[in-house]
């Protein structure tokens, strides 16, 4: 019998759990982020009856535009960004989902984040398909005019596609409020008319809803004490690590510190932070701001970007890009509870790993939905131009979120299956239904 030598630089992980320095492309880690999510239909395609008949659907993305967007610098030269607008499907309504501008953007990544879109809003049951965009370039080193530009420019390329009943864009990583604000008007000037519809995310002033920017962490902490009461872990005193300290990780902190809840870590792309005896967030957000860092925060400590992962803590909400959760990490968290509010922070194959050692995840396409559910409700206070008051909004997001997590979690209970593919389950059948009744045309 032969036997494999063992490579000497293992991390302790691979020594636990027996991953080899096998190729890149054999490594599980490695795999894409739509590749990610052609492993997520492939897992729930059992449980879709009659209906698998269709599921070619949902590894197909509808439309796909790329865009070259030639903008100029300050400098006076110009440069070319490439863009993305991804309509993975529009069975249930028009495509929905955000716009992110990062260094990193590739179009399988949109391609995956748009199908994800379309899984999020079945799951919660909101009239849209799923769409996404993205401009691969790093913002942090463009002035807000180039940014505007940019912006400006994208928006007239995929103005051929997008439209308050056709593809509502809205913010994601590196986005926000002001784009969206000159997405609108861009889309405006082209089709002559003030058209609010077009995108959500926007200011208060220009038709945007009250509620919108915790609306995402706010639905993170709603399905995270739902998910908490269903596991009997208490909030007070649950001790929580975020990744990711921005729209999302944190508003998340900032309503579980509110409701009793100790954070004991925060990391972002400036480093990683730990305190045993608890982080206000509000502190730590002043400092961010004052600093550019949440390093040197006063009353914690600083610990190295691996380390993090292996904290003591309760509860962790990885809040920041998708594929942080791999194995040369999975064994080592410590949480009982994974509330994704990123989008794909865990890959398939540490999700196994983390289903074995009885660690609950709450998938992003549940976790997450607060942020487009409050879209839509934007985009219905738009059409109608009448608006809600920001304790409607709370309670009607509280309540959506609620409901979907309860019988989203009685699946997962009646199918014995992960909540993931629980959600999976009722959102593939719900697009895959509309397509059956729909047809094909012609
Ligand atoms: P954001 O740009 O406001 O914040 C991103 C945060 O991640 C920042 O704190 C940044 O420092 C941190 N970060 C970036 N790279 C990192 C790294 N390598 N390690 C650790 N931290 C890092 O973005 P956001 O809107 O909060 O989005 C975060 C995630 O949530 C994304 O996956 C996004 O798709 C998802 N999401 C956002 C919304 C929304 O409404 N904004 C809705 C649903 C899902």
């Amino acid at each position: 019998m032969t036997t494999t030598p063992e490579p000497a630089n293992l991390t302790p992980d691979q020594k636990k759990y027996g991953a080899h320095d096998i190729p890149s492309y054999l490594d599980p880690n490695n795999i894409g982020p739509y590749e990610i999510y052609l492993e997520q239909v492939e897992r729930v395609t059992p449980y879709l009856g009659k209906l698998a008949y269709w599921v070619e659907t949902l590894k197909r993305p509808k439309r796909i535009l790329v865009v070259d967007v030639p903008v100029h610098l300050d400098d006076g030269s110009v440069a070319h960004f490439e863009g993305y607008r991804v309509q993975h499907n529009t069975s249930r309504g028009p495509a929905k989902g955000g716009v992110r501008y990062h260094q990193d953007v590739t179009l399988s990544e949109v391609m995956a984040l748009s199908a994800w879109m379309t899984v999020k809003n079945a799951a919660v049951n909101l009239p849209y398909g799923g769409g996404k965009g993205g401009i691969r370039l790093d913002p942090r080193k463009y002035s807000q005019g180039e940014l505007e530009r940019v912006t400006r420019r994208y928006t007239s390329e995929i103005g051929l596609i997008i439209g308050p009943e056709k593809d509502i864009p809205a913010p994601d990583v590196n986005t926000g409020p002001q784009t969206m604000a000159w997405m609108m008007d861009t889309y405006s000037m082209n089709v002559g008319r003030t058209a609010t519809g077009v995108v959500t995310g926007k200011p208060v002033a220009l038709g945007g809803s009250l509620g919108r920017s915790d609306a995402t962490g706010r639905g993170v902490f709603v399905a995270g004490a739902e998910a908490m009461s269903k596991l009997g872990m208490p909030l007070e005193g649950a001790r929580i690590a975020v990744q990711g300290f921005g729209n999302v990780g944190e508003a998340a902190a900032r309503i579980f510190h509110e409701h009793g809840a100790k954070i004991v870590a925060i990391q972002d792309v400036t480093g990683t932070i730990y305190s045993d005896a608890g982080i206000n967030p509000a502190v730590a957000l002043s400092h961010l701001r004052a600093t550019g860092s949440i390093l040197g925060l006063s009353g914690a400590e600083e610990v190295t970007r691996d380390e993090f992962w292996g904290l003591p803590c309760d509860v962790l909400i990885p809040a920041a890009l998708e594929k942080q959760i791999t194995l040369a990490n999975a064994g080592r968290i410590q949480a009982r509870l994974i509330v994704e509010g990123a989008n794909g922070p865990t890959i398939p194959a540490a999700d196994d790993l983390l289903a074995g050692k009885g660690v609950t995840v709450v998938p992003d396409v549940l976790a997450n939905a607060g942020g487009v559910t409050v879209s839509y409700f934007e985009w219905v206070q738009d059409f109608s131009s009448y608006f809600w008051t920001e304790d409607q909004i709370n309670e009607r997001l509280d309540r959506i979120m609620r409901d979907a997590f309860r019988s989203l979690w009685d699946v997962k209970e009646r199918h014995g299956v992960t909540l993931r593919t629980a959600v999976y389950i009722v959102a593939c059948t719900r697009v895959l239904e509309a397509r059956a009744l729909r047809g094909l045309y012609p």
